[in-house]
Parts: structure tokens; C-alpha cells; sequence
């Protein structure tokens, strides 16, 4: 049976089992090798905050299974945070579009993820279900488990399965060389989930020096065209979007009205190339995990063929 048919079947039979039980299921099933649907990845964590599953509302968390009346600040890309593990929406989209993939369930999945936002609880459940690094470049923050310039990896070839790299992009000077780098380190079929900040439709540089929050210096603003450079380097690509964004990129719902602090929805409308990307989350899973507004949350599922 394909592993797609699997996952499948172990979803709906999972669904039917009371939750002890179902814990127990998992964790000789994870022991076996066994694909796990990905959703659950974190109800095998439970030891410590990280993991432990609550029910108290029509909120949750995918990262930590925390779940509540609302989530803190306020409907934003980079807010919406999660109470348990200060998880922002842009995290956890991040890590639900990479559950598309059913390799990430596999414990022996080599995932090097570069500059995560989430510190030690976060990385440590990554490391308790994947072979997980996590990469810094500036280690003000935080210090990661290598240092990588993603315009020279010292990795070898061929030794990373998933690449996480969330807001990093714009703050490398040469995106040829980068994306070249990490089509380089993938594995063959290895994929890349990347999220840039994408506030309008076309790629240009900053006019005036622009930082992010840590001080590094942004050298891009990506906008749909990003696609095609990554098509480019040898990928398959395509942008992850969420029920909602879509259907203001079709016209079906109007985009909010311009401003100029913050994301220009006319102009993402106006730029959007046809059929370049695919719906990964409904309105009431958008809803449930706080990504809203829709424009805000893009992912690029690139694959290394
Ligand atoms: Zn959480």
C-alpha cells in the first residue's frame, strides 16, 4: 500500500481511539518506523511544557498542542502568539505546510532548519522526533547547532531531507548562490518549506537601509517572482496559501484598504501568477491556528528533484 494510503487509513483509525490509548499506538508505531500523520507529531512529545495536549478551545497550537479561548496580540503574521510556547503565526504555518510532506513524520529525517525564531523547548522537541539542527547566523540570540552562510553551506551534498528556513532569504546579498547552495545540500526529492516577509507583489531591493527586529540587514523584498528564481535553481515550487488568500488573489473577496505601514494587498492581487499556488489550509483550520489576516501567510514548498 502506497505510504500516502497509510497515513490515511492511521488518521482515521487513530481518530476513533481514546486518547491514552492512542498515545501508546503511536509511540510502538513511531518505534516500528511506522509513518505518523504528521498533524500529531506532537502529542508523541510528553515530557515537559512542549507537547502536552489540552483542550480548552476552539484555538490550538500545532507546535506545542495547546489549545484555548485566544491566542495573545493581535491578528498578525509575526503575532497571534501562542501562550504555551510563544509560537507567532507565521511559525506555525510554517511547520503545518511541512506536514504536507509524509517524511517529516520519519524519525530518521534529516531537518536543518536555519535561524527558527522558537528557542531551547522548541528545538529540543524538534530533536526528540528528527535528526533536527537548527542553524544561526547571527548568534546574538541564540546559538545554533552550526553557523551557515547560506551562500557557502559547509555541509556535504546531498545530506539534508527538509530544509526549514523561515525569514532568512531577504537577508542574504546573493539569492543565485544561496538557492544553488541548498539545492546543493538537499537530498534528491528533499524539500525546502520557506517563508519570506512578502508585502507586495514584485521582488525589489530596499531603497534605504532596512533591519529586521535582530539588526540584520535585509537585502530583498520578495514578491511572487521569487517563484521563478527558485524554479531556476532546479526546484519544483509552489506557493502554500491559506483558503482565505486565495480567495482574494481569484477576486472572489475584496482586499482591505491601503496601508502604507503595512502589507499592499492590491499590489500581491495585482502580481499573483495563475495557478502558481495551492490552497493548505481551510477557513476553520485558519481560523483555529491563527492565521489571519490571510494575506499575510505564504509558504514555498520547493521540492529537489
Ligand atoms: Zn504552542
Amino acid at each position: 500500500m502506497p505510504r500516502r494510503m497509510v497515513v490515511k487509513s492511521l488518521r482515521t483509525v487513530g481518530r476513533c481511539l481514546p486518547s491514552g490509548i492512542r498515545r501508546r499506538v503511536r509511540s510502538v508505531a513511531r518505534r516500528a518506523g511506522v509513518p505518523l500523520p504528521a498533524d500529531y507529531w506532537w502529542l508523541m512529545h510528553e515530557t515537559g511544557r512542549v507537547g502536552r495536549l489540552a483542550s480548552g478551545g476552539p484555538k490550538r497550537c500545532n507546535i506545542c498542542g495547546w489549545s484555548g479561548e485566544t491566542f495573545l496580540g493581535v491578528a498578525h503574521v509575526e503575532s497571534a502568539i501562542c501562550p504555551v510556547c510563544s509560537s507567532s503565526g507565521r511559525d506555525r504555518f510554517l511547520l503545518w505546510c511541512a506536514g504536507r510532506d509524509d517524511a517529516v513524520t520519519l524519525r530518521s529525517t534529516r531537518v536543518l532548519e536555519t535561524s527558527p525564531r522558537l528557542g531551547a523547548d522548541y528545538r529540543a522537541m524538534m530533536r526528540h522526533h528528527f535528526k533536527y539542527r537548527a542553524s544561526d547566523y547571527d548568534q546574538s540570540a541564540h546559538r545554533g547547532d552550526i553557523r551557515i552562510d547560506l551562500q557557502r553551506i559547509e555541509l556535504p551534498d546531498a545530506s539534508i531531507d527538509l530544509l526549514l528556513t523561515p525569514h532568512v532569504l531577504e537577508h542574504v546579498p546573493d539569492t543565485a548562490t544561496a538557492l544553488a547552495e541548498i539545492h546543493r545540500v538537499l537530498a534528491p526529492n528533499g524539500r525546502m518549506y520557506l517563508q519570506v516577509p512578502m508585502v507586495r507583489g514584485k521582488t525589489s531591493a530596499p531603497t534605504e537601509p532596512e533591519f529586521h527586529a535582530d539588526n540584520t540587514p535585509v537585502f530583498w523584498n520578495f514578491g511572487w517572482d521569487l517563484t521563478g528564481m527558485l524554479r531556476t535553481a532546479g526546484f519544483e515550487t509552489q506557493v502554500l496559501v491559506t483558503a482565505g488568500f486565495a480567495r482574494l488573489l481569484t477576486g472572489e473577496t475584496e482586499p482591505p484598504p491601503p496601508d502604507p505601514h503595512d502589507f499592499d494587498v492590491a499590489d500581491l492581487i495585482k502580481h499573483v501568477p495563475i495557478g502558481d499556488y495551492t490552497i493548505a489550509a481551510d477557513d476553520g483550520e485558519a481560523d483555529a491556528m491563527g492565521w489571519l489576516p490571510p494575506y499575510q501567510f505564504a509558504t514555498w514548498e520547493c521540492i529537489r528533484r
